[in-house]
């Protein structure tokens, strides 16, 4: 072998070393110089974020008790702290979004869980969906009548069977198969929802000898019938989304019927690449604008950020054609999104960006 070439190779080797050693110094003083710079990266990426919902409706502050007021955000601010405290423990958005809405399901004051509207027969049937946003996995369980947290067994139906959305008596079997309690329907029976319902029956009866139809005298109700339902959307460390529904329903709804919110696309959506929706509202107009879908898409497919979104699917497409309620929003990086077409709507929020949000009426 040539001896100059060899010493030539050497060199190279040499000179390569030595630059290499003096780039790594530079990069090794550079981190030890800018260390902060590295811990706001290791920050950005660990934003963890979650959004409540409790119903949105005729929710005015002339209509509440200053204690009144007080247990609404009391219980708003527990819930979403609940689930905000199993992100910050590097908890999944799936556990946070359970872990939020089992409390507003455990509470009488939300139309869900307990607390859930009376149907028209005078019993509960609960809706409830919830999504993976990061591989679009989706449970669902309409029309259950002894399930004490549906928002659990939807995500059983999710993780354990091969289904989406299972209902009725096949819900509560799979349930019972999968070691869930059943409990009564009684269990969900409050005197303030029976009174919403007793009153619902006389204004729809009166709206009937005005010789409406079902449909037309269901539609005269006002809204503070046809809306209530929780949710959550969450964000965890690993940048996963999820969003989760539960929902007694309407006041006075027929046996047997189905709203939005254990429909994915209608009441809940979520996927890493767009965003997470809960929805609460006029269910009927829900599914057949796909609510929670069509905002995702419009930031998937247009580009738009989830604020503008929403505010196109709640104002501009939903208010005009009388679809009353509202959704929460949130995306991979943490932003959040609240909006409503209702007088107000039970929300809050919290993320490692921002202290914990509570809010009920329009302004605030
Ligand atoms: N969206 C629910 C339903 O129609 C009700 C609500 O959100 O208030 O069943």
């Amino acid at each position: 072998m040539d001896p100059c070439i060899k010493i030539d190779k050497n060199n190279i080797i040499m000179k390569n070393l030595l630059s290499f050693t003096i780039v790594a110094a530079v990069l090794g003083l550079c981190s030890v110089a800018t260390p902060l710079n590295a811990k706001e990266h290791a920050k950005e990426q660990a934003t963890i974020a979650i959004a409540i919902h409790g119903g949105a409706g005729t929710i005015e502050k002339s209509n509440f008790t200053p204690a009144k007021e007080k247990a609404y955000r009391a219980k708003l601010k527990e819930a979403v702290e609940a689930g905000y405290a199993v992100l910050d423990k590097g908890g999944e958005s799936l556990d946070a979004v359970t872990a939020a809405i089992n409390v507003l399901e455990n509470s009488p004051m939300f139309n869900a869980g307990k607390g859930a509207v009376y149907t028209h027969d005078e019993t509960h049937q609960l809706d409830a969906s919830i999504m993976d946003g990061k591989n679009r996995q989706a449970g669902a369980v309409a029309g259950v009548e002894r399930i004490e947290s549906p928002i659990n067994l939807a995500r059983l139906v999710m993780e354990k069977s091969v289904h989406v959305m299972l209902s009725g008596e096949g819900a509560e079997q799979f349930a019972a198969a999968q070691g869930v309690t059943l409990v009564d329907n009684k269990i969900f029976d409050t005197p303030h929802r029976y009174k919403s319902l007793k009153k619902a029956k006389a204004k729809m009866q009166l709206a009937k000898s005005l010789n409406k139809n079902y449909q037309a005298a269901h539609q005269a109700l006002p809204v503070e019938y046809k809306v209530g339902t929780v949710g959550a959307v969450a964000l965890d460390k690993n940048g996963n989304i999820a969003a989760g529904t539960s929902t007694g329903g309407m006041t006075n709804k027929r046996f047997g019927r189905i709203g939005d919110s254990p429909v994915i696309g209608a009441g809940t959506f979520a996927e890493n690449e767009s965003c997470a929706v809960s929805a609460t509202g006029h269910g009927e107009y829900f599914i057949r604008y796909n609510v929670a879908a069509d905002i995702c898409a419009r930031v998937k497919y247009q580009g738009k950020t989830i604020e503008q979104a929403g505010n196109e699917v709640i104002h501009d497409v939903l208010m005009p054609i009388g679809g009353t309620g509202g959704v929460i929003i949130l995306d991979n990086k943490g932003n959040i999104s609240l909006p409503f077409n209702t007088k107000g709507m039970y929300r809050a929020s919290k993320s490692s960006n921002s202290p914990t949000y509570v809010a009920i009426f329009k302004q605030e």
